[in-house]
């Protein structure tokens, strides 16, 4: 199809020109109206937190030069899964890709809560002090790899259009970074909003060192998993300003703010040591 070659040939420019928009245009909103004071100096978050970025997107060019829509491609030519198996209108096939990816990214985000090795990998994103835009792209290389493979499942199982893909690709990343910030948002937009997408005020809950919190509000676009699954949370108990972010264990800048703190950190205790952490995280303040 003539637009997905389009799509093909321009991704790397697409993907990379709403990157900077977005990442723009929620920066200028931080520095108008933040939401809480960061602990760390911004220009010390902005270099470590997008020099992961620049690290991992080098990473996956160099071992999955096709990437997502690479996949999705080669799917419809082979005539893999559901949507190029089934004649399936094109705009509904596009759609439903895009909101059954996101679903799975859901139940990945649930998974690498509740395994205890994978939970090594994305407590690194949870391990942030603060909360802004460079956090909603600062994820760990493994868990960005691993992340790219069960998109690829999810893609040939499905037979996801190209389009789709793209549409999903930009759309995670953007509302990633738009739901990470640090910016403020009223009542009287926030509510409405997040019936739609998941807002600011509804990821930060998830950033808690609060275990309960944390394990509450798994969605990245769309907020109906986690209302449909009974993981949605209104508001931090502590309320946005008063509340800490990060996790226990791991709070100096050394190790959770320093690119090379932040990549060794899944290696960081012994493996035994998780159930000791949950019981800790259960009754802060005993021993952490
Ligand atoms: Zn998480
Ligand atoms: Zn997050």
């Amino acid at each position: 199809m003539e637009l997905d070659r389009w799509i093909m040939q321009n991704e790397v420019p697409l993907r990379l020109g709403f990157f900077f928009a977005v990442l723009g245009l929620m920066a200028l909103w931080e520095v108008l109206a933040p939401r809480r004071v960061l602990t760390v100096s911004k220009a010390l978050r902005w270099v470590n937190n997008l020099g992961l970025v620049f690290l991992n997107s080098v990473l996956l060019r160099l071992l999955f030069p096709a990437a997502a829509v690479g996949m999705a491609a080669f799917a419809a030519e082979h005539g893999w899964g559901l949507f190029n198996h089934f004649a399936v209108p094109y705009a509904a096939a596009v759609v439903l890709s895009t909101v059954a990816l996101d679903f799975v990214i859901y139940l990945q985000h649930v998974m690498v809560h509740a395994i205890p090795a994978l939970w090594r990998l994305h407590r690194m994103h949870h391990a942030d002090p603060d909360f802004d835009v460079t956090t909603g792209a600062r994820f760990h290389p493994l868990e960005i790899i691993l992340s790219m493979l069960i998109k690829f499942a999810a893609i040939v199982v499905l037979g996801a259009p190209v389009v789709a893909v793209v549409i999903f690709e930009v759309l995670l990343n953007a509302t990633s970074m738009f739901n990470h910030g640090n910016v403020r948002l009223p009542a009287a937009f926030d509510r409405p909003l997040r019936w739609l997408v998941v807002t600011p005020e509804m990821h930060r809950v998830h950033h808690s060192v609060e275990d309960d919190e944390a394990n509450s509000n798994f969605g990245f676009n769309l907020p109906w998993w986690d209302r449909l699954f009974g993981t949605y949370r209104d508001q931090p108990r502590a309320g946005h300003e008063a509340m800490t972010i990060g996790i226990h264990r791991y709070r100096t800048p050394r190790e959770v703010s320093w690119l090379s703190g932040m990549l060794l950190l899944p290696f960081r205790g012994k493996v035994s040591d998780y159930a000791i952490n949950r019981r800790q995280w259960n009754n802060p303040g005993h021993g952490d």
